[in-house]
């Protein structure tokens, strides 16, 4: 992974503080690692993170296109509602797409959206 490019994104959602870091292939300039570091260390919630984002990051190296990520990720809610774990890791990996399709700076492109949500009426609630 020599002069790779990678890049970390934290996001509040329902479900907690989720930190997902993208690597990008120098040759393809298209994602090749996700981790996803979400929940306490050595819970379950972490674990299933772990490892979906293994398997994610192998896929993507067998020339899944991440668009496919995008899309199952962010049809999947859990109880706390839609705006929950998987959908911030797809948020997250559609702003990396985003910037390197653009070239619009990442954290332009994360603050418009969520400034047009916070307008939208949807509620962020914090934690911390
Ligand atoms: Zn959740």
């Amino acid at each position: 992974m020599n002069g790779a490019k990678g890049y970390t994104i934290a996001r509040r959602s329902s479900c907690g503080k989720i930190f997902t870091t993208i690597n990008i292939s120098p040759e393809t300039n298209s994602p090749v690692n996700v981790f996803v570091r979400f929940g306490k260390a050595g819970g379950c919630g972490s674990a299933l993170a772990d490892g979906i984002a293994t398997l994610l990051s192998c896929s993507l190296r067998s020339g899944l296109d991440p668009r496919e990520a995008i899309n199952a990720f962010a049809g999947i809610g859990c109880h706390l509602g839609s705006r929950t774990c998987l959908n911030a890791v797809a948020e997250s990996i559609g702003f990396v797409l985003q910037h390197l399709e653009t070239g619009e700076d990442l954290n332009d492109l994360i603050e418009e959206h969520d400034f047009s949500h916070a307008n939208s009426g949807e509620q962020w609630e914090d934690f911390e």
